[in-house]
C-alpha cells in the first residue's frame, strides 16, 4: 500500500520536474533569441526630488513581452539571463538603449536629468563590465556623470576587495554608483565607508511600513543619517503613499522612488520637471 502511494508520489514528482524543466529549458532557449527579436522593452521610473518633488532622473526596468506568455517581469527571466550567461547581451543591450535615450534628454534641454541602469551580481563580477560601459558612453556621447549604475548590496558584498577595484574603476570613468537595495543584505555598516560610491538605495521593505512600524523608522533614520555623514545621497525606493513622502523628506531623504509618484512608465510618458533655477 505505501510502496504503491510512494511509487505514485515519485512518478508525479517526476513528471511535475520534467514538465517544469521543459517549461524552463523553453524559456531558456527564448530568452536566447529576445534580444535579436525586440522582445525586450524597458519601463521607466521617475526619480523625484525629496525638495521639490519634481522628476530629476528615471531608472530603467527591463520587461519581456513573451510571444506566447505575454508580458515577463525581470524577477522571472534576470536570474536566468545570470545563469546562462545571456546577462552579457542583455545588459549591454539596456546600457545602450538607457544610455542613447539619457543623451536625447540631455539634447531637449534636461541637462542634470540622470538615468539609473540596474547591474546584476553575475555582471558586476566581470571584468568586461568596464568594456561595456565605456562602449555605451562613446556610443551615446552621454556625459558619464549622467549615467547611474545600481548594484544590490548582496553582489557587493559577496567579495569586497574586488568590488571595491569595479567601483574605483567605474568612478574613474566618471560614472555614479547606487547601492540598491540598501539594508537587505548582510552587510556591516563599517563596509559602506570602504566603498567609492555615490548613493544609497533604502530597499522599499523598510518604507513599507515606516508609518507604522517604529523599528523601520529608526532603521531609516539610522540610514539617512549614515549617508549623510560618509557625503552619500540617499534614494528611497518603494514609496507608496504622501505620509510615507513626508516622514522620508523630513528624515532628510534626498529622493524618492516609487508608485505614490509614478509607476515604471512606457517613455512616452515619463516627464520631467523643468529644473528651478
Ligand atoms: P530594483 O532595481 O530594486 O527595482 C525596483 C523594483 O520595485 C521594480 O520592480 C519596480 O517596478 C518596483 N517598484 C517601484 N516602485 C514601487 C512601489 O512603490 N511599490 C512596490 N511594491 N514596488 C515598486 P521590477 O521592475 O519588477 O524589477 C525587479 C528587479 O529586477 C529590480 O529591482 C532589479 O534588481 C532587476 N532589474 C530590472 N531591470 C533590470 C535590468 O535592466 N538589468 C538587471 N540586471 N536587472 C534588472
Ligand atoms: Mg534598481
Ligand atoms: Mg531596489
Ligand atoms: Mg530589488
Amino acid at each position: 500500500q505505501i510502496k504503491r502511494d510512494g511509487g505514485n508520489g515519485v512518478r508525479f514528482y517526476e513528471r511535475t520536474m520534467n514538465a517544469a524543466s521543459a517549461e524552463r529549458l523553453a524559456l531558456e532557449s527564448d530568452l536566447r533569441h529576445a534580444v535579436e527579436r525586440g522582445e525586450l522593452f524597458l519601463e521607466y521610473q521617475p526619480v523625484i526630488s525629496a525638495r521639490h518633488l519634481g522628476a530629476v532622473g528615471a531608472e530603467v526596468l527591463v520587461r519581456w513581452q513573451h510571444p506566447r506568455l505575454g508580458r515577463l517581469s525581470p524577477d522571472r527571466f534576470i536570474p536566468m539571463a545570470d545563469e546562462t550567461g545571456l546577462i552579457v547581451d542583455i545588459g549591454a543591450w539596456v546600457l545602450g538603449e538607457a544610455t542613447r535615450q539619457a543623451r536625447r534628454w540631455l539634447e531637449v534641454g534636461h541637462e542634470r536629468v540622470r538615468v539609473s541602469v540596474n547591474v546584476s551580481a553575475v555582471q558586476f563580477a566581470q571584468p568586461r563590465l568596464l568594456e561595456v560601459v565605456a562602449d555605451a558612453l562613446r556610443d551615446s556621447a552621454l556625459p558619464p556623470a549622467s549615467l547611474v549604475l545600481e548594484i544590490t548590496e548582496s553582489s557587493l558584498m559577496t567579495d569586497v576587495e574586488s568590488a571595491v577595484g569595479m567601483l574605483r574603476a567605474l568612478k574613474n570613468m566618471g560614472v555614479q554608483v547606487a547601492v540598491d537595495d540598501f539594508g537587505t543584505g548582510y552587510s556591516s555598516l563599517s563596509y559602506l565607508k570602504r566603498l567609492p560610491i555615490d548613493i544609497v538605495k533604502i530597499d522599499k521593505s523598510f518604507v513599507r511600513d515606516l508609518c507604522e512600524d517604529e523599528g523601520d523608522a529608526a532603521i531609516v533614520r539610522a540610514i539617512i543619517a549614515l549617508a549623510g555623514n560618509l557625503r552619500l545621497s540617499t534614494i528611497a525606493e518603494g514609496v507608496e503613499t504622501a505620509e510615507q513622502a513626508e516622514v522620508l523628506r523630513a528624515a532628510g531623504c534626498d529622493f524618492l522612488q516609487g508608485f505614490h509618484f509614478s509607476r515604471p512608465v512606457p517613455l512616452e510618458r515619463l516627464v520631467f520637471s523643468t529644473p528651478p533655477c
